[in-house]
């Protein structure tokens, strides 16, 4: 049977641990144009935009955008 050759410290132990900690701090930060809360390098679900730049069509505004377009060209 294998048996440890040294004990191991309360240090050696607590930096072993201490990643098991990180993982619990959700990977999240507050979106630039809309402010909503998003994944980090990941495109805001809520407006659509990525590092300031509009990479998806707007969801809630699309609509609204679209019935002004409608209203101007009748
Ligand atoms: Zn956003």
């Amino acid at each position: 049977m294998a048996v440890p050759k040294k004990r191991t410290s309360k240090s050696q132990k607590g930096q072993r641990r201490a990643h098991d900690f990180i993982k619990t701090i959700p990977a999240t930060q507050i979106c630039q144009s809309c402010g909503a809360l998003k994944r980090m390098h990941h495109i805001c679900m809520e407006c659509g935009s990525y590092r300031g730049a509009q990479v998806l069509p707007r969801p809630a505004s699309a609509s609204s955008e679209g019935a002004a377009a409608s209203e101007s060209e009748a």
